[in-house]
């Protein structure tokens, strides 16, 4: 497996190359951007706000 130069942090060249190139600055394909990047995890909602709406889920122990 060859993943580790994935995720890693973009130097400022290969940032700039991949901007020129119209290339995605997630995972470097092209025909979208970071923001739409179909690889990236599209759950960004903290898990941590405990009830403040009152969801049924939200009250499921785990033990
Ligand atoms: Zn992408």
């Amino acid at each position: 497996m060859e993943i580790d130069a994935v995720r890693g942090p973009l130097s400022a060249a290969e940032k700039k190359r991949r901007m020129d190139n119209r290339l995605c600055l997630y995972c470097a394909a092209s025909g979208h951007f970071a923001n739409q990047c179909p690889a990236r995890p599209k759950n960004t909602k903290p898990h941590n706000s405990a009830g403040s709406s009152g969801s049924p889920e939200n009250s499921t122990p785990q033990d």
